[in-house]
């Protein structure tokens, strides 16, 4: 299927090139010119796939002029290789868990979809990729974990000092190998100014590639738990849900919104936000101020300009006016709390702050007698401080935080420095190659 960039509707890509490139030459971000559309009537037909079948069955549609079937099928399987689970907490509520995979976070679902669709679209190529991911804490560890010694590909990732947690530092340097972990003394956004003066200035010393969030190869896969998740619920209860999506630059809520647009059966949509307002102002106003982050507790939320509004806007200019479709609600870091606790008190359950968003939502708008998903982005233990701090009691740690805590640590601290940060890539890249 062609895909075209949100900024030049006339001019298309193949879905491959799309991935390569991350982001369309003029800037923009793709979007498939189309969604397969599945009806009522075939649901039938996919009630009984495992979820990577599954996968492979809403996601070829997207890339049959471009891969073979059995290869497309091999990404799936290599993808989808960790369970989802929707629990069911009361009458009408249950929680979506996506925080089962290496990484314990959602962000796993599309790194490791990405990072297997370049290994084999690399094919026979001898070259070596280099991937640059500046991160706040979430999106480097589930990068690394995705390309962690696949053939052909550098990952070197840009954490700052000081302002990741002890569990998340601990994701972004297990590694060693393929992956250099620099601990840059700077802020994520200074970071992030590294990571594109990098691409930009030195794309003639190195053959860089794409792994950032806005990677169309990422939200691909994040509409699958979506709509898997609502296709058995609608079997089990013959209910339509609405999906509370914890928010932060709109991919896993614009992937919601786009298993909806393929006809599973989802109802309405709800961003639910941490104290950075533009969205939630955005809804009220219908005028759009992007601006500096916010520092809250739910740090893989804090975006004041997310990325994928873009994409929501041109794919629909009007979907904020109809509010039975979306609608916004913004966390405060002390309802969060307030959240962590009462729902450890009312269900037993310990939810880490992003997934707290989702529920202080459900009350805020009054949804309580609906049918409602809420969707868990992370595991509680990975941000085991604020959650024991709400609930006095000690999070069990889960298996897959509890392997990567038992690893050595291999990163290398590093100045603010563009010059610095070129030579420690170089430098790797030679161990690398020796
Ligand atoms: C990245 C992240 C989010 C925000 O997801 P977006 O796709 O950026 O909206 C929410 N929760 C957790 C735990 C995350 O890592």
């Amino acid at each position: 299927m062609k895909v075209f960039s949100t900024r030049e509707k006339n001019n298309f890509y193949t879905m491959s090139e799309a991935i390569n490139l991350g982001i369309a030459p003029d800037g923009g971000l793709f979007l498939p010119k189309s969604f397969p559309k599945f009806k009522e009537d075939s649901f039938k037909n996919l009630y009984d796939l495992s979820l990577d079948e599954f996968a492979f069955n809403v996601l070829y549609p997207f890339f049959s002029d471009e891969i073979q079937p059995n290869d497309f099928a091999t990404i799936c399987a290599k993808t989808f290789d960790f369970p989802l689970h929707f629990k069911n907490l009361s009458e009408k509520l249950y929680l979506l868990e996506l925080f089962h995979g290496p990484t314990a976070a959602f962000k796993d679902f599309g790194a490791k979809f990405l990072a297997n669709f370049l290994e084999f679209s690399r094919g026979s190529d001898q070259s070596l990729k280099t991937i640059i991911v500046a991160t706040s804490g979430d999106t480097g560890g589930a990068v690394a974990s995705a390309f962690f010694e696949k053939k052909g590909f550098n990952i070197v990732i840009l954490f700052p000092k000081g302002l990741v947690s002890e569990r998340q530092k601990s994701q972004l340097t297990c590694w060693g190998g393929n992956i250099l972990s620099l601990e840059v003394e700077a802020t994520f956004d200074d970071c992030q100014k590294m990571a594109k003066t990098l691409m930009t200035e030195h794309a003639s010393t190195f053959d860089f590639g794409s792994a950032n969030s806005i990677n169309i190869a990422r939200l691909l896969p994040q509409s699958i738990y979506h709509a898997y998740t609502a296709l058995h619920l609608y079997r089990i209860t013959g209910e339509i849900h609405n999906f509370i999506v914890p928010t932060g630059n709109l991919g896993n809520a614009l992937a919601c919104y786009w298993a909806r647009e393929m006809g599973f059966p989802i109802s309405g949509i709800v961003f639910a936000t941490n104290n950075n307002q533009t969205l939630s102002e955005y809804f009220e106003s219908h005028s759009y101020n992007p601006r500096p982050s916010v520092a809250t507790i739910a740090n893989a939320m804090d975006v004041g300009d997310p990325s994928n509004f873009e994409r929501l806007v041109s794919m629909n200019p009007k979907a904020f006016e109809n509010k039975n479709l979306f609608s916004v609600n913004a966390a405060s870091d002390q309802e969060i709390y307030d959240q962590i606790s009462s729902v450890f008190k009312e269900f037993g359950e310990m939810i880490c702050p992003h997934t707290a968003t989702a529920f202080i939502a459900r009350q805020k708008l009054k949804l309580e007698d609906q049918h409602v998903v809420l969707v868990g982005t992370a595991h509680p233990c990975k941000f085991d401080e604020i959650v024991m701090r709400a609930t006095d009691f000690q999070v069990p740690i889960c298996d897959a935080m509890r392997e990567i805590e038992n690893l050595p640590s291999y990163y290398e601290p590093i100045e603010n420095d563009l010059e610095k940060t070129l030579s420690a890539i170089k430098r790797h890249q030679l161990n690398q190659s020796n």
